[in-house]
């Protein structure tokens, strides 16, 4: 039988293993022009979160009864399109289904004697380019300027840093335990590191770890941990929404200081970033990202579980930290 996830509720609050339901179905059959695809490695991501809501948002919220899906690298088990051979490793936008069929459009081929299949959903997949691309296009870090990173041991917060650090700036990182605040300076090369459950005064931290005040703040986290930043931010700062988790599954949205005065002060810029309207721009960033992996400027870390029906706790182990690096469930 062929396994699929569906969204049974929309989660109220933090996502529970009951908001998804598993329904077994016949393998698909390939028609003319279609291809049959096994799924190898599922990505989880928070931005999931939201299209399990109805909220209006920049993409579509999930149907109730249907299935999710993310990103996902499949083998081509079956071929009548003669774009793909059989054993072929694909990724895309895909079903939470252990077999499914598709025409080919949206897929990429991808290689894996190049890189790990896995990497294809993280440092070289969506995490890898939002990093690249916020960075770049809002960021605009210059050398021996001053980069905060919140969410700063997850998929896209750990490869911000380290491009930070290529680029010679000092790189201070928040994450939310003492373990993942040591990775990001003996794994990723951060200057420092503030572990924000243990910090009771985010503006005194930031003050203490940034002394020349904030040029660039990459925000994956939003609520308290950003208004402690916005209180250090130097004139000409660029702040890049790129995240909001800490707010992700709150019911109603909770309010922090108004932030009007603080950017007209200091000049500063911020501005929302979504990977996918920097489409024209992946092929450069991800020639960039592979570049500085192959010279070793690079690393990156996976959280890897294993097993299809795993997929739901470990997305919601997304909110609870549970990851250093990419979440990623192998199937
Ligand atoms: P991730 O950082 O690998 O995983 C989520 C991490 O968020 C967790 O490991 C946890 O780390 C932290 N977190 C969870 N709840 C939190 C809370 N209440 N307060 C503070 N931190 C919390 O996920 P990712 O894929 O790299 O995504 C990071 C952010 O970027 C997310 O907000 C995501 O929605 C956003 N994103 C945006 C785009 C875009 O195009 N705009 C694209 C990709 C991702 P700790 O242990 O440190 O708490």
């Amino acid at each position: 039988m062929n396994k699929t996830i569906i969204l049974d509720k929309r989660p109220v609050g933090k996502p529970q293993s009951t908001d998804f339901k598993f329904i077994d179905s016949e393998i698909p059959e390939a028609a003319a022009n279609e291809i049959i695809l096994k799924a190898t490695y599922v990505s989880v991501d928070p931005y999931l979160r939201g299209r399990m809501s109805d909220a209006k948002s920049y993409s579509a919220p999930f149907e109730l009864q249907k299935p999710i899906s993310s990103g996902v690298v499949a083998e081509v088990t079956v071929s009548n399109n003669a774009a793909f051979r059989k054993g072929d490793f694909v990724s895309g936008l895909l079903e939470w289904k252990e077999y499914q069929k598709s025409n080919g459009q949206g897929l990429l081929k991808i290689d894996p004697s190049k890189a790990p299949l896995s990497a294809y959903l993280g440092i070289l997949g969506m995490t890898g380019l939002t990093a690249y691309l916020g960075l770049s296009e809002i960021g605009k870090p210059k050398a021996g300027e001053t980069l905060v990173v919140s969410g700063a041991a997850g998929a896209v917060g750990s490869v911000v840093g380290q491009i930070g650090k290529i680029l010679g700036c000092r790189v201070v990182g928040i994450a939310g335990t003492d373990e993942k605040a040591a990775l990001l300076k003996t794994r990723y090369g951060f200057d420092a590191a503030i572990n924000y459950n243990t910090t009771a005064d985010m503006k005194q931290a930031i003050a203490e770890a940034c002394p020349d005040g904030v040029d660039v703040y990459f925000d994956n986290v939003g609520g308290e941990i950003t208004d402690g930043v916005l209180a250090n931010i130097n004139k000409f700062a660029r702040l890049i929404i790129c995240g909001s988790i800490s707010v992700y599954n709150e019911t109603t949205v909770p309010m922090g200081p108004r932030v009007e005065t603080v950017l007209i002060k200091n000049s500063a810029l911020m501005q929302g970033f979504i990977v996918a309207n920097y489409a024209a721009k992946f092929p450069e960033a991800m020639a960039k990202l592979s570049e500085w992996l192959q010279a070793g400027k690079l690393t990156y870390s996976e959280t890897i579980t294993e097993g299809f029906d795993q997929i739901p706790q470990a997305f919601i182990g997304l909110f609870e930290g549970k990851n250093n690096g990419k979440m990623i469930v192998k199937i």
